[in-house]
């Protein structure tokens, strides 16, 4: 499937000149190998193995692994979202832009946003049941502050 067929955008992957596909622009472009080994680390310390069927398909989210499963069904939309920002950045202005740091940004963005909101309404434990598993992400001390990981 090629994407120039539903939007008027050139032929060939702005990022290495290989003829675009769907498959291309969110699987098989050299730049998202560091973005991908970043993804293959973090799923590690949820005991799952990276693949691009699990980054298309993302897992079904039920059972004891529920918090998990939604937790890295999130990290795989954020993933896909950074490969996206960073190709309409290029397409725009020929910026290059780091689809791994955009990730973790976007990651870290959320973790906060959502830290701050919980922390002002006192419910830490829901917070800490989503974001902190297995303190892969981040943690939560005694004292109560936020401890990025990633
Ligand atoms: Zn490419």
């Amino acid at each position: 499937m090629y994407l120039a067929r539903f939007t008027p955008v050139p032929d060939t992957c702005p990022f290495c000149g290989v003829r675009k596909t769907l498959a291309h622009v969110y699987l098989e472009c050299a730049r998202l190998q560091a973005l991908f080994q970043l993804l293959t680390n973090l799923l590690l310390h949820f005991w799952l193995h990276f693949s691009p069927h699990l980054f298309i398909y993302a897992l079904p989210t039920r059972g004891l692994t529920k918090l998990r499963d939604l937790l890295v069904n999130l990290l795989l939309a954020l993933a896909k979202m950074a490969i996206y920002k960073t190709r309409e950045r290029r397409l725009a202005n020929a910026v290059s832009c780091d689809c791994g740091a955009i990730f973790g940004s976007s990651v870290r963005s959320c973790i906060w946003a959502e830290f701050l909101w919980v922390a002002s309404t006192d419910s830490l434990d829901a917070f800490e049941e989503k974001w902190a598993l297995s303190e892969v992400l981040c943690s939560v001390p005694p004292s109560g502050s936020l401890c990025l990981t990633l």
